[in-house]
């Protein structure tokens, strides 16, 4: 099915079109193993000479279908799921950078991608240098090193919800040669395609709103297909010179376009696996069938939880950029006209016992470590998801200690703002 579908439909149908007699739903093959009748076809399918099925840690048909229609919503080239957004994150950098390396990241991400990128890459010998994410382009510039290899950033990013300028990331990074990769987990698609500004590369955590019902933890990386990984061979050697891991095949050479995806899968979850169980690709699925009719719904339902807030003086301040009195208005409707997210950063006047006492009087709107889900759930980062960082990176990453994280669900927005009003009441 090609891209020229409207999302709507690329989120019901995409990805799985049965033949004659075949299941009109795509059938879950939990099967770790694919059967060959003889030897020569099987070693084709190693060395790369066919495309095929022969073992789930690379590839398997349900979590294929499941990419394929991500790579369809998202305009790319190729997708390959994961067993979470983390791998996600981990991949799509491990895939093009080694010991010796360095990225640059703007420090308004996920709490467990700053961590991913700042300390565990580090061990690998991968540094990472932070940028604040509305510096000038030549500030930003200025953190690029010979050995830097992706410029990294998040579309809206969790829990700060702030927006990022993608066209401005897009140029300072193929300024410096290298693929712009974008975290594009809270807008999804629906929203906010990245590759239409410039990305190369999209993750997400399927675990939001792709499955939004809370049932898998899931990641997704998907190419555009856009980045001339050749013109930049000397970056690139894991792409454009032989694998001898793969009897010497140059992904960029044998694959063309489809080179980073093919790369990932044949050496990435061949070597580290990740994959996730058809079973939750088959799950996400059902999620991404009705991704186009949730999210205009959270948003809708955010407009007003943020309209409440912002209207009460017992609220200290409140990010949404979908809210025209925003800050960041501008750019929310030049990357999102029809609308952000449901998901809302808030301050209440007081301190961390405030919002302790706000959080513990809500009923219907239940504390979890979860965002982006049809049911509406708050969180604390500060006590609870970015705990590790100290109070300095909370800043550094747009974090204050009183923010909590209100992911507003698709339930009636009456119901939420009762539930809201009554626990102001309360604090
Ligand atoms: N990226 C973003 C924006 C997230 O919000 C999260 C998780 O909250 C992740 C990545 C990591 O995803 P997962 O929890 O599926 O590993």
């Amino acid at each position: 099915m090609g891209n020229k579908k409207s999302l709507a439909t690329l989120c019901v149908q995409a990805g799985w079109e049965p033949k004659n007699g075949e299941p009109r739903v795509v059938p879950i093959y939990q099967s770790t193993t694919f059967k060959y009748d003889n030897t020569e076809e099987m070693a084709d399918l190693f060395d790369l000479k066919k495309s095929g099925y022969f073992y789930t840690r690379l590839q398997n048909p349900t979590n294929d279908a499941v990419a394929s229609k991500i790579a369809a919503l998202e305009g790319g080239v190729g997708a390959v799921l994961t067993s979470s957004g983390q791998a996600a994150s981990f991949y799509s950098v491990f895939n093009i950078c080694e010991a010796g390396d360095h990225i640059v990241v703007s420090t308004e991400i996920y709490g467990g991608t700053y961590n991913l990128f700042g300390v565990t890459l580090k061990k690998l010998g991968i540094e990472c240098t932070f940028v604040n994410q509305d510096a000038s382009e030549e500030e930003i510039g200025a953190a690029f090193r010979p050995n830097t290899k992706l410029l990294f950033g998040e579309t809206i990013s969790n829990p700060g919800c702030r927006v990022l300028d993608i066209e401005k990331f897009a140029r300072i990074a193929h300024n410096h040669g290298v693929p712009l990769v974008i975290d594009n987990t809270f807008p999804t698609p629906i929203n906010c395609r990245p590759f239409e500004w410039g990305a190369d590369i999209v993750i997400h955590s399927t675990t939001k709103y792709m499955d939004g019902h809370a049932t898998q933890v899931g990641g997704c990386v998907v190419d555009s297909g856009n980045f001339d990984w050749e013109a930049h061979a000397d970056k690139f050697p894991m792409l454009t010179t032989p694998d001898e891991s793969y009897h010497g095949l140059t992904y960029t050479k044998a694959f063309g376009k489809m080179a980073y995806i093919t790369k990932l899968v044949a050496q990435l979850m061949r070597d580290l696996g990740s994959i996730p169980s058809p079973h939750n690709a088959f799950l996400l699925n059902i999620g991404l069938e009705t991704l186009h009719l949730r999210v205009p719904r959270h948003c809708e339902n955010a407009r007003r939880v943020a309209e409440f807030l912002r209207a009460d003086e017992r609220v200290a301040w409140v990010n949404y950029s979908d809210l025209p009195s925003d800050p960041q208005h501008d750019l929310q409707q030049k990357y999102l006209p029809n609308g952000s997210c449901g998901v809302i950063a808030f301050g209440l006047k007081g301190d961390r016992a405030t919002a302790v006492r706000f959080m513990d009087s809500l009923k219907l709107v239940t504390i979890v470590t979860h965002v982006a889900d049809v049911r509406s759930c708050v969180l604390h980062p500060a006590s609870h998801t970015h705990r590790q960082l100290s109070d300095d990176q909370l800043r550094e990453a747009g974090i204050a200690p009183d923010l909590i994280r209100f992911s507003v669900g698709v339930e009636d927005v009456n119901d939420i703002l009762a539930d809201v009003s009554h626990a102001l009441d309360s604090i």
